[in-house]
């Protein structure tokens, strides 16, 4: 039996643009001069969608499960962290609810992309893409998203948590047998 708990996590992620990276973002390629530094593939879509999953379910940040130092998270495909933290939601009793995503970019143009991307996320988190909102800004050429150095991510999602077995009111019928049971 599913409760109706909701609750809410958000994330949010910032990696710099750089010469000679193939550009990853919410778990697909898209054509670029410039892809995005990280210790994994640097897909900030995909961080920030983790973080707020992570977030929902009060279970620390991506840093603390998928450490930088460790050399297993070198180049890995960000797909696979996500993938475990879905794991580690739904073993803790979480159904996913929808995503939220905004991309801030000032190139490449994201738009053709959204779909695709909308499409991976859904996959990657098991639900249907009318589940997924992604939408992408440009910062107005101000600062360094603006200048075209960055892309940054924000998510938010909402999860259900698994409603409590035993009611309130079992529980109170329950009281009085068991004051019995200790009277008798
Ligand atoms: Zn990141």
């Amino acid at each position: 039996m599913w409760g109706r708990v909701v609750r809410v996590g958000q994330g949010w992620d910032i990696h710099r643009l750089v010469a000679g990276r193939a550009l990853r973002l919410g778990g697909i390629g898209v054509p670029s001069e410039r892809g995005l530094l990280g210790h994994s593939d640097g897909d900030v879509v995909l961080h920030a969608v983790t973080d707020a999953l992570l977030g929902a379910i009060a279970a620390g940040d991506i840093g603390q499960h998928f450490p930088d130092t460790d050399p297993r998270y070198r180049g890995i495909d960000s797909g696979v962290l996500l993938t475990e933290v879905r794991a580690l939601a739904e073993r803790r009793g979480h159904r996913i609810g929808n995503v939220d995503v905004t991309i801030l970019a000032e190139r490449p143009k994201l738009s053709a992309h959204l779909a695709a991307m909308q499409e991976r996320l859904a996959e990657l988190l098991g639900i249907a893409p009318a589940q997924v909102g992604i939408k992408a800004k440009t910062a107005e050429g101000l600062g360094a998203i603006g200048a075209g150095e960055a892309i940054a991510a924000l998510a938010v999602i909402a999860v259900t948590a698994r409603a409590r077995r035993r009611s309130a009111a079992r529980r109170t019928k329950r009281q009085p047998a068991r004051a019995r049971r200790r009277g008798a």
